[in-house]
Order: structure tokens, then sequence, then C-alpha cells
């Protein structure tokens, strides 16, 4: 987990079932760099920041990561001031994500998923996780593909949003 100090709470982020693919360039500035794994990207809102009110990528290098925890925020890798997370990006993993989200039709909270004990180590097989009885499916970015939600649809709120990911070996 990353540690900031922020209040946790619920935040509003994309249908995660509706994935879109992004280049990613070989090279670029450090404030758009991306790492294999979860990448927050938002918008610096800083002023004083010589990137302010443009894209901003952050890596986060753990296994998992509670979003709501954070209340949907990110810091900006050139000022490292808080901005909201706008989309979050996958590179070179597996990716799973569980938690609960606010369905405005029916006025309900909605489990999806579930936690996939160790993740990280677990063993995939045709995209698949094995817990006892339980198959489940993650998800698996096109190797060297940069992926992350697709920005046209409605934003939903998610009560919990927990990410987890297992790192391509190289
Ligand atoms: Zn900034």
């Amino acid at each position: 987990m990353i540690k900031v100090n922020y209040k946790p709470g619920p935040i509003n982020l994309y249908n995660i079932g509706n994935i879109q693919e992004i280049k990613r360039k070989k090279t670029c500035e450090k404030h758009l760099a991306t790492n294999k794994g979860i990448n927050l990207i938002g918008f610096c809102e800083n002023k004083k920041c010589k990137v302010c009110g443009q894209k901003v990528i952050q890596n986060i290098y753990d296994f998992k990561l509670d979003l709501t925890k954070i209340n949907g925020k990110m810091k900006c890798p050139i000022c490292k001031e808080s901005c909201d997370v706008n989309n979050i990006g996958f590179f070179n993993c597996y990716y799973h994500i569980y938690g609960t989200q606010f369905n405005s039709k029916t006025d309900t909270m909605e489990p999806f998923n579930e936690e996939i004990p160790h993740f990280e180590n677990a063993a995939i097989n045709n995209g698949f996780v094995i817990i006892k009885d339980k198959k489940i499916k993650v998800n698996k970015t096109p190797k060297n593909k940069f992926v992350c939600f697709n920005e046209s649809g409605d934003k939903i709120l998610y009560i919990k949003f927990i990410i987890q990911v297992k790192k391509f070996k190289d």
C-alpha cells in the first residue's frame, strides 16, 4: 500500500469492464512515464507546478492498491502534490479488481469480484486463478501495450475499489 494521509471515501471511476489500449512511447517526459503494474492517471492541479493542467502518471510499485482507502487521490510525480485519479493504466501485468459499487438504478450497493489471496504469486492458467473449487477470471494486458479504462462512458460510484496485480516476468 502507498503511504498517503487521505481520508478513505467512495470514488468515481469509469466502468472497469470497458478497456482501451493506448500507444506507449518508449521514452517520454517524466510526468508521463509508465511502469509495469499499476499506473494512476490524473491531472496536476498545482498552479506552481510546471505541468499544471497536464496529464500526470504515478507509478505504483505495490502489488495491491486500495483506491478508496486513499479517497481516489494520487501524487503528481513532479511536484508531489495530490490530485484526483481520473483513470488507471496497466502495463505488462495481470490485474484483478474487486470491491463494491453503487447501482444508481436500483439504489443498492453491489459487491463485485472477490480478493485473490497472494495474487502476485498465484498460478494463472488460461486466464484463470483457481482457489479451492472456484475459478476466477483475471485480466491480462497485451504484451508491451498500455491499457486503461475507456473514458467515453459515465463514471460509476465505487464504495470499495481494490486493485491487485501480478507483473509479467521479463
Ligand atoms: Zn504537479
